[in-house]
């Protein structure tokens, strides 16, 4: 965490400025490809990373970081470079709202009424309004967090309605469907998002380091990576 490190020749740090350097040439390809010209944000996804790679990453222009263990958040962001922006992408439990809602700016894990209108008190309390995305379980797997896409109008309105919480978009995690693949699920999103798409109701959250070219492809605006970019976690 000295300052020395950030022009260090730590094989470290250059690996994660490698990494950076391939994965924003992939996201402007995957644009290309795509012919979109609206943005992408890349996410540095921080679990079991040190403060000092995170910093580095941040060096580099990764100023946007996705959190998902709110214990592990809370004892590393004293030592955050203050450029970056947070979000919380994790599993949230409504008793763990409190802790993190003065210190991010989204959370895109919002997956029941009783969290949004957690998150939606605990920002009044802090005199915010929080920009959420409603996580869809897209592919409806017994395992997974998120609500079926049939339950979004419902979740959605009653969202609106709530004065400290401002709903943004949607996120999901696909799983890979039996061809290896999960560009259905993620077309899926697509149209779900389009289909609800109003003024402020811009982000779409999807892909990670195995395949957010992909989702960029459909329409993802906010991809979030974590081991191609800071190497594999143990
Ligand atoms: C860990 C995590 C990621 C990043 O996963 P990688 O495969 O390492 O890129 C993205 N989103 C969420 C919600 C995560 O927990």
């Amino acid at each position: 965490m000295t300052e020395k490190s950030y022009y260090s020749n730590d094989p470290d740090l250059e690996t994660v400025r490698e990494n950076y350097l391939r994965i924003t040439e992939n996201i402007e390809k995957a644009k290309l490809a795509a012919n979109r010209t609206d943005a992408v944000r890349l996410m540095a996804v921080t679990k079991t990373v040190t403060p000092e790679k995170i910093n580095y990453a941040v060096s580099l222009g990764a100023f946007l970081l996705g959190e998902n263990r709110v214990q592990e958040f809370l004892g590393k962001r004293e030592f955050y470079d203050k450029k970056s922006e947070i979000h919380f992408i994790g599993g949230l439990q409504n008793n763990k709202v409190k802790y993190i809602i003065d210190k991010v700016s989204m959370i895109h894990s919002v997956n029941s009424l009783k969290l949004a209108e957690e998150i939606d008190k605990r920002a009044l309390s802090a005199g915010k309004v929080m920009d959420v995305l409603l996580e869809i379980n897209i592919a409806a797997e017994e395992s997974k967090s998120g609500i079926l896409p049939e339950e979004l109008p419902e979740l959605l309105a009653r969202c609106r309605e709530m004065k400290n919480l401002r709903p943004r978009g949607l996120m999901a995690i696909p799983p890979l469907d039996v061809n290896g693949s999960n560009e259905r699920y993620f077309s899926a999103m697509q149209r779900l998002f389009e289909d609800n798409r109003t003024e402020g109701f811009d982000a779409l959250s999807m892909g990670m380091s195995h395949d957010y070219e992909d989702a960029i492809k459909y329409g993802s605006t906010i991809v979030r990576i974590g081991s191609s970019l800071f190497g594999y976690r143990k």
